[in-house]
């Protein structure tokens, strides 16, 4: 699906990506993360601790309203 090693596997269907009520802000997740730096991504390092990940924990480890 993704020929870019530094994206996230999970970048398809993320559920938190359709809590965020302003784009910019979602994009701007989308580039420090998802497309980049995954692995400090506090919902993929739970994920792949085999931990629940709260639908709206962003990656930086902040909790959406
Ligand atoms: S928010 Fe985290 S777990 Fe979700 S796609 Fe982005 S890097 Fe992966």
């Amino acid at each position: 699906m993704n020929e870019n090693k530094n994206q996230c596997m999970f970048t398809l269907g993320c559920p938190v990506y359709k809590h965020f009520s302003s784009e910019g802000i979602k994009r701007l997740f989308i580039l420090q993360y998802c497309e980049s730096d995954f692995v400090r991504c506090e919902r993929f390092i739970l994920k792949m601790a085999g931990k629940e990940v709260p639908e709206k924990l962003l990656p930086n480890g902040d909790t959406l309203e």
